[in-house]
């Protein structure tokens, strides 16, 4: 592992995703008001992509920065959005008072078929890119991979796509999950060398339950370290335990970073209150 270089401040932020139940959707601002407390530089609001929830992301996203008065970032993806679409959800977000986002491409969802997954408008999240560049004031983030995205080919080839994304327009970038801080260390140093200067937020997942590794994190296509496969052996069926020792090896995974001097710490709290406070309080 490298050795720390700097010790600049590391910003915070969360990640939060609009509930699926109607009923469920309320709770999130309550979630809202208790995380404003722990100062986050921003938090983002994700999209389903190919869903007909924009509407969801856009309200949430409002909340935070009308009444919390956090930087928000609303998710937006080429999937499932027209250039009609498209021009609908900026002005919405405008009158929302909502002025960044984090433009991605998507993935096909269970209910599309690979020909409407193909057929979309904007191909890569570059694309989306350049068109809200030229049309739009918004302030533009994206998304990267330190373990490469699972269609690249390799690293190198997905780092000059990477590339590419940062010139047409995007100012900050959110990383994918990953376990390994080696790889993100080793990405930075690849990113620099090509000339990505944006600051590079790490995306933190804690595993609080053993189920999360065969949904989220198998989905994500990060890598799991030996340690957090043995410690999903050892507490995976103990529910407190297994939740306790993911926070731990969450905070040490965020320490080691902070002290690497990192830009951010970007957390995936997956809307769980408890756990994104004991995770803030050790950090
Ligand atoms: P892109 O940047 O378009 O890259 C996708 C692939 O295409 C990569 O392999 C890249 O190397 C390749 N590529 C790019 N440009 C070119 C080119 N010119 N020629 C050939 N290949 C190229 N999904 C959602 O649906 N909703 C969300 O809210 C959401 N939030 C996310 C937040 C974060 C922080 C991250 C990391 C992911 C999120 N995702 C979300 C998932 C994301 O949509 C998927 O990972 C998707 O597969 C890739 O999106 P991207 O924007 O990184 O794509």
């Amino acid at each position: 592992m490298s050795q720390p270089i700097k010790h600049n401040k590391t910003s915070l932020s969360f990640e939060i995703f609009p509930p699926k139940k109607e009923e469920e959707f309320d709770n999130i601002f309550g979630f809202l008001n208790e995380t404003a407390k722990l100062h986050p530089d921003f938090i983002s609001c994700t999209y389903g992509a190919g869903g007909s929830r924009a509407g969801k992301t856009i309200e949430i996203a409002s909340y935070i920065q009308k009444e919390l008065k956090i930087d928000a970032i609303a998710h937006i993806t080429c999937v499932g959005f027209t250039r009609e679409d498209l021009e609908k959800n900026c002005t919405a977000l405008q009158e929302a008072g909502v002025n960044h986002v984090l433009a991605l491409r998507g993935d096909r969802p269970k209910d599309m078929t690979d020909e409407q997954f193909n057929r979309r408008e904007f191909f890569y999240a570059t694309d989306l890119v350049r068109h809200l560049k030229t049309h739009t004031e918004l302030q533009i983030s994206g998304a990267c991979y330190p373990e490469k995205h699972f269609e690249a080919p390799d690293i190198e080839t997905d780092l000059r796509h990477l590339k590419e994304k940062v010139d047409a327009g995007v100012t900050s970038l959110i990383t994918q999950m990953f376990f390994d801080n080696t790889y993100f260390y080793h990405f930075l140093e690849k990113a620099r060398a090509l000339g990505i200067e944006v600051p590079i937020h790490a995306g933190i997942m804690p595993i609080t339950t053993a189920k999360q590794l065969g949904t989220t994190v198998s989905l994500s296509g990060s890598s799991v370290p030996k340690e957090l496969a043995d410690l999903i052996a050892t507490y995976g069926e103990n529910k407190e335990d297994m939740r306790k020792a993911g926070i731990d090896f969450a905070v040490r995974q965020i320490r080691d970073l902070k002290e690497h001097g990192v830009d951010g710490i970007h957390l995936y709290s997956m809307n769980k209150l408890k756990t994104t406070k004991e995770i803030c309080a050790q950090i």
